[in-house]
């Protein structure tokens, strides 16, 4: 299988791997425990903690809360500053935000809280005026993303920090989801408050979080009960996954691949936008402002489910840039808000690149995709619309 998805998950190295086997077997204790070997799950969790400070540059390991996922992260993060702050009403995000954001931010206007929705330009880049233009005296949050799951537009966060810290008495929060494991990323000397990561989007196992919490911010708990996590995140700890993370963190660091990754990625996306007619990136072109590991390709004309399919078939995994309804057909919102057409949105591709992609995996999948595109043109319900 050649396996271009790795902004969906990730496979669990080996390296992390190793690093969790003793606390799936002889390390099972609760860390909450005083006995030895509560002790010792204990201290593998703070040597954890530390790790992903380290790999996320930020102050200190205390900064760091583990959860279960990046969504909860998120949802952490927006609730818990609103309710530190109940007298001011006002959020500020994106269109584009992962669902995380988008759908909790939706739900909070039914529940009075007035959203200002920044968008985006033809390239997925905002507007920092119109950041500047919505701050309110009442902001009691700004939640942008670091890198967008679907194109890799990556928004200049210490930017966006500074100008909320000038403007506003508004927390500043990060949806660093994507850009973790990706990008070289330095905490300590931004205006960022709170950033939510997620283990399985860097090779650490699913159904592992953290939030970076910058010292001196208040958030009130999501979670309540025992007093896991300094009583800022109730449950008993994942250790194992909680160990998996750490390791992630360390070979992020350590054995960082990007440069290889971003080549490859490079190589897909020129000869696609080569050789294929009719195909169009979505995403700003200047490569500096993207993932090193994302191409989001339209290929217009054509039904983007109807590629996915076939590459699958060619034992080549990929996504769609579309939420393909079995009878609506409905772009994804970061598309329609980058205005990308009807006919291309349908048609847009998401390949994600990881450390274990080759030459050789892409120059099979440059080899079978221009027949797979030509065919399904031939055959085009959107043929008419040209
Ligand atoms: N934020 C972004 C930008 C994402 O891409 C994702 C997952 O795709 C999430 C948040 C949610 O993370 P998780 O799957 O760990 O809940």
């Amino acid at each position: 299988m050649i396996y271009l998805d790795n902004n969906a998950t990730t496979r669990v190295a080996p390296e992390v791997l190793d690093a969790m086997k003793p606390y799936l077997g002889e390390f099972f204790g609760n860390p909450s425990s005083a006995h030895t070997l509560g002790r010792e799950m204990k201290r593998a969790i703070e040597h954890s903690r530390e790790q992903v400070a380290s790999l996320i540059g930020a102050t200190d390991p205390g900064e760091i809360v583990f959860t279960s996922c990046g969504s909860e992260s998120d949802n952490w993060a927006i609730r818990g500053v609103l309710a530190t702050r109940p007298s001011s009403k006002h959020i500020v995000t994106t269109l584009v935000e992962h669902e995380a954001v988008r759908n909790l931010c939706r739900l909070l206007e039914n529940d009075g809280y007035e959203v200002t929705w920044l968008d985006v330009d033809r390239n997925g880049e905002l507007d920092l005026d119109s950041l500047r233009d919505a701050l309110r005296p009442d902001t009691a949050l700004v939640s942008t993303m670091l890198a967008n799951n679907e194109t890799g537009v990556l928004f200049p966060i210490e930017d966006i920090g500074r100008i909320v810290r000038e403007n506003s008495d508004a927390v500043f929060h990060v949806d660093g989801v994507q850009a973790v494991g990706k990008v070289p990323i330095g905490l300590k000397n931004t205006a960022v408050d709170l950033f939510a990561l997620s283990g399985h989007k860097f090779h650490a196992p699913q159904g592992i979080g953290a939030l970076y919490i910058r010292r001196g911010i208040s958030l009130s708990p999501l979670i309540i009960g025992g007093a896991q996590e300094e009583g800022r995140r109730a449950g008993t700890s994942a250790v194992p996954n909680i160990v998996g993370l750490g390791a992630a963190c360390r070979l992020a660091l350590e054995d960082d691949d990007h440069a290889r990754i971003e080549q490859l990625r490079n190589l897909l996306e020129d000869e696609i936008l080569k050789r294929i007619p009719n195909t169009r990136l979505n995403g700003v072109a200047d490569r500096s402002k993207r993932l090193p590991n994302t191409s989001n390709i339209s290929f217009e004309y054509v039904d983007g489910q109807n590629i996915l399919l076939h590459l699958d078939q060619a034992g080549i995994s990929v996504s769609t840039g579309s939420a393909c309804h079995s009878t609506t057909h409905e772009s994804s919102p970061t598309l329609r808000a980058m205005n990308v057409p009807f006919t291309a949105a349908q048609g847009s591709i998401r390949f994600s690149l990881g450390r274990y992609n080759t030459e050789a995996e892409i120059e099979t999948t440059l080899s079978v995709l221009p027949e797979i595109v030509a065919k399904l043109a031939a055959m085009s319900p959107y043929e008419q619309l040209r």
